[in-house]
């Protein structure tokens, strides 16, 4: 189960400056005191702190989710600071968990940080990811990318993936049901392919920081209405930015996905059980 505060808060357990910080979240309808405590109870887990993850972690934390977890194993270098707020001169050389988590605090004393400075293996993501509600993948690297889906796929956890590259991003949302799409689904030829990254492929500073608000606010509407979190289907939404284009793009679980045949094998067997005819 997700780790929270032993006491879950309320709608109107809210401090004075606790609801003087959310203020502007608050006056809207659709999230009120009763959405902003939704937020202060969930735990989102952020895999990678670069380009996409450094800016999601601090508008995650901005919007008031009550616990962030942040995984990454490497250290800030001077080509990251064209994208990678908030990084600044003197996080050159930390380790980027250490100086994120720093900027995190020093955005919210009161936030409940878990730092991670580890490599995102199997092991070590198959032990975390149940800790949380929703998990982030801000990496690069398209072994990660799978594993992290597989992983949240076994947990039954809302995955939202995100990539930048060149002038172009793209955001996902793999819902936690077993018969909704996950990364082997959208990329089946991923494994063992190198992925482009921005290390080696290049990108435009600003585009990063784009993905990387719209996961931000894809996570915080998945927290509001937790229902689609158990969706079937999904919208892979791509972003141009040298014509300012935005794209969706339906997306379905895959025939061929082994997530999906486990699915399909288990109606199977449930519907032999019951003696009902299986159709497809
Ligand atoms: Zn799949």
């Amino acid at each position: 189960m997700p780790e929270r505060q032993s006491t879950p808060k309320g709608p109107l357990d809210f401090t004075p400056a606790e609801l003087e910080r959310h203020s502007r979240q608050v006056l809207l309808p659709n999230v009120g005191a009763a959405g902003q405590a939704r937020l202060a109870n969930a735990a989102v887990l952020v895999v990678g702190a670069g380009g996409l993850g450094a800016p999601l972690a601090r508008a995650l934390v901005g919007a008031g989710v009550g616990r962030v977890g942040v995984v990454d194993h490497d250290q800030v270098a001077l080509s990251n600071l064209h994208r990678q707020p908030p990084f600044v001169e003197s996080d050159v050389g930390r380790p980027k968990v250490a100086a994120l988590l720093a900027h995190l605090r020093a955005l919210n004393s009161a936030a409940w940080l878990d730092g991670h400075e580890h490599a995102a293996d199997a092991a070590f993501m198959a032990a975390q990811v149940p800790r949380y509600d929703i998990v982030c993948d801000a990496t690069d690297d398209a072994t990660t990318r799978l594993l992290l889906s597989d992983a949240c796929k076994r947990a039954g956890r809302s995955l939202v993936s995100g990539a930048a590259q060149g002038w172009s991003g793209w955001m996902v949302h793999f819902p936690a049901h077993p018969g909704g799409p996950c990364q082997r689904c959208l990329h089946p030829h991923m494994a063992g392919s190198p992925a482009a990254s921005c290390t080696g492929a290049g990108v435009i500073g600003p585009v990063p920081g784009l993905v990387a608000q719209m996961m931000a606010l894809e996570v915080v509407r998945l927290l509001l209405e937790p229902a689609r979190q158990q969706a079937l289907e999904s919208t892979l939404h791509l972003w141009e930015g040298q014509d300012m284009r935005l794209r969706g793009l339906t997306l379905r679980a895959s025939l061929s996905c082994p997530h999906y045949s486990m699915v399909q094998e288990g109606a199977r067997q449930g519907a032999a059980e019951q003696g009902v005819p299986h159709h497809g």
